[in-house]
């Protein structure tokens, strides 16, 4: 029975008692108001009619009859006079079966009354009314007796009064509604605080369980493991190349793909299991009552059901997730302590690639506290932690080095080498970006001024971040850059991911046509991990595309990363478009790449990034590709 119902009960309930209780206090007071009204003017009657009696009965005549009744025989109340002599029996009874009843009552109830007495008896369904008087002569006495109906429901409704009941209708229903009324509030309270508890500790989005549900489902697992020892896994798991979901398909596409995950990680789990979403891309479940290597299957099935492409709006999508774990009890015995280092295995399998890591403690260098991180890249930006590293561009049928793309370095003061996706993204979060392009474009420019003087002619390769697109300053420092440091601007390609590309289609567009007309050359990078279409690309004043080296390396075990390379190298043609293949590791590869028609290439092969000075040299010793590697791979690290 609902709250509502409940209430209207007890106010209707409530109600009715209320009425019947002072309903038949009234009645009550006024039944015994018109008994002690009618027995006063009986006994007011009996003390007249007693002498009167009295002298007739001694002069002879007969008495004790009924008087005149005031109503019919059937409803009306009858008044019996009855005269007694001094032994108490009635005088000339007359022959009426009504008369004798009324006789035999009175001896019944009031054997023995004294004279001036009256009072009233109730008897079957009727309360009878006396009154008594003695005669001053011979002992004879008279008494009066009459009856009213009393118990059946007619008189109690009758003396009640229609007002009353009428009253006590309306009185009901305005208890109705009003309970209806506020039993309708309390409803709605009560369905309001339900909807605040729930989205309290639920994600609005994918309706799972949040970091409140999460923490307080583990610190349970904690407290009751310390009656019966038990065992768990917190695993967080982070998608990779979420944002460029979000970022070129769309916030609409982003959900939906979140959504679609987060059933498939639900439907793969047991009862007892917990999958919370606890952040944009990030999830974490608590696996009960598992060991490393239990934990470890149930996550790899997991691991490849995220990576199961996911078709939305007519495209396949292809996300990956990063997992860490924490084991209770062995890597922490509070909630803190496993979320932190499943934060950090996390971002040790993030960093390092592996799907999957299990917390230990030599992963703690991936779990520097990034705000630290934040305060740090700042002085590095102004001191000099930072150094620029130049990876050589190589042109396969020309033999020959044809540029360098520069690749920014942060070697922090007490944790040594950040890598530059990490320190990258930080400065975009942290509002640094710009700061820290300004720094690689400065310094690259004038390296390569310097190049330049020396007589060298290559081209120079930068990466900018989707942020720089959206800062309006950037034209205007590239330009100021490119004069103080006298290069020309066709010495320089640009280089954009793809998803930074397609990211702000139009206005990126608009930039990127003057950019070009200025004479810098625009390249997309990590090409095939974005979403830009074929349309997208041919819109755009694109010079070259860098194949990601995902697809590159993987070429020789995988057909269809093959075919995909191929195909990329052929489009490139068609839309007379360089094409550079990144991260070819091996002399395989890059026969391959070249019997596909590549023509230039970037990768350990030739040679790792290298700091300024040991490039300088490397430029000087250089010989075709294949020679070079040996000795350069030992050169940078
Ligand atoms: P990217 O632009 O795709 O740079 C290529 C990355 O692949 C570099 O990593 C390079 O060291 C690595 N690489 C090159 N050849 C090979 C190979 O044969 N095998 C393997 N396994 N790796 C190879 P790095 O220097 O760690 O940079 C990573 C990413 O950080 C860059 O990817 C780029 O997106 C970003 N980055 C680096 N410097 C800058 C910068 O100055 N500005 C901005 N916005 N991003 C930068
Ligand atoms: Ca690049
Ligand atoms: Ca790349």
């Amino acid at each position: 029975m609902n709250l509502r119902l409940k209430l209207l009960l007890i106010f209707v309930a409530a109600s009715l008692s209320a009425l019947t209780f002072f309903g038949y206090i009234a009645y009550d007071t006024a039944k015994v108001a018109s008994i002690k009204n009618e027995t006063a003017l009986l006994s007011s009657f009996a003390r007249r009619i007693a002498d009167d009696s009295s002298r007739d009965l001694v002069a002879g005549s007969s008495w004790s009859v009924p008087l005149v009744s005031d109503g019919d025989e059937e409803t009306g109340n009858r008044i019996f006079l009855i005269i007694t002599d001094q032994n108490g029996s009635a005088v000339n009874l007359p022959d009426n079966s009504d008369f004798k009843n009324a006789y035999e009552i009175l001896r019944q109830f009031v054997p023995n009354a004294k004279s001036g007495q009256s009072g009233s008896f109730v008897s079957g369904d009727k309360t009878y009314m006396w009154a008594s008087e003695a005669a001053q002569l011979q002992g004879f006495r008279a008494t009066f007796l009459t009856s009213r109906h009393v118990s059946s429901a007619n008189s109690f409704f009758r003396e009640m009064g229609v007002t009353l009941i009428f009253g006590g209708f309306v009185l009901l229903w305005f208890a109705s509604w009003g309970a209806m009324y506020i039993a309708g509030l309390f409803e709605r309270l009560d369905e309001q605080k339900n909807i605040l508890r729930h989205r309290a500790l639920h994600d609005a989005l994918t309706g799972l369980p949040n970091r409140a549900l999460l923490n307080d489902r583990m610190r349970q697992i904690i407290q009751v493991a310390e009656r019966t020892p038990a065992q768990a896994a917190l695993c967080f798991i982070d998608l990779n190349r979420f944002k460029e979901v979000n970022d070129s398909l769309g916030h609409a596409v982003g959900d939906e793909l979140l959504l679609e995950i987060s059933r498939r990680l639900k439907g793969h789990l047991r009862k007892s299991d917990t999958v919370a979403r606890i952040g944009g891309d990030e999830f974490a479940l608590i696996l009960r009552n598992v060991d490393d290597a239990t934990a470890m299957a149930v996550l790899e099935k997991l691991v490849q059901e995220i990576e199961a492409p996911v078709e939305l709006r007519q495209e396949k999508l292809f996300v990956s997730g990063s997992v860490g774990v924490a084991l209770f009890p062995a890597d922490g015995d509070s909630v803190e302590s496993l979320m932190q280092r499943a934060d950090v295995a996390m971002y040790a399998a993030k960093r390092s690639g592996s799907r999957i890591a299990f917390y230990s403690s030599d992963l703690e260098v991936f779990s520097r506290d990034k705000l630290a991180l934040t305060h740090d890249l700042r002085d590095a930006i102004a001191g000099s932690q930072l150094e620029l590293h130049y990876q050589p561009k190589y042109h396969i049928g020309e033999k020959r080095v044809i540029g360098a793309e520069a690749l920014l370095r942060w070697s922090h003061p007490i944790h040594g080498p950040i890598p530059p996706p990490t320190f990258i993204q930080i400065a975009e979060h942290a509002g640094l970006i710009r700061g820290l392009t300004k720094w690689v474009l400065q310094r690259a420019f004038s390296d390569w001024s310097r190049f330049a003087r020396q007589g060298r002619k290559l081209n120079l390769s930068v990466n900018l971040s989707a942020h720089n697109l959206q800062d309006p300053e950037l034209e205007s420092t590239l330009y100021e850059l490119l004069s103080q440091c006298g290069i020309g601007a066709q010495e320089v390609t640009l280089e954009l991911t793809e998803s930074a590309v397609v990211q702000n289609l139009s206005q990126t567009k608009q930039l990127l046509v003057r950019l070009h007309e200025r004479g810098f050359r625009i390249s997309v990078d990590d090409f095939g991990t974005g979403y830009s279409t074929l349309t997208n690309l041919r819109r755009l004043p694109i010079s070259e595309i860098k194949i990601d080296r995902s697809f590159v390396s993987n070429m020789k075990h995988d057909p269809e990363d093959a075919s995909i390379v191929r195909a990329t190298i052929e489009l490139g043609k068609a839309l007379g478009i360089d094409v550079v293949a990144e991260g070819v590791e091996t002399q395989e590869v890059l026969d391959q790449l070249d019997s596909f028609g590549c023509r230039s290439i970037q990768g350990y092969f030739i040679s790792k990034p290298m700091p300024l000075g040991i490039f300088e040299n490397w430029l000087g010793t250089s010989t075709p590709a294949g020679t070079v590697s040996q000795p350069v791979e030992n050169l940078a690290g």
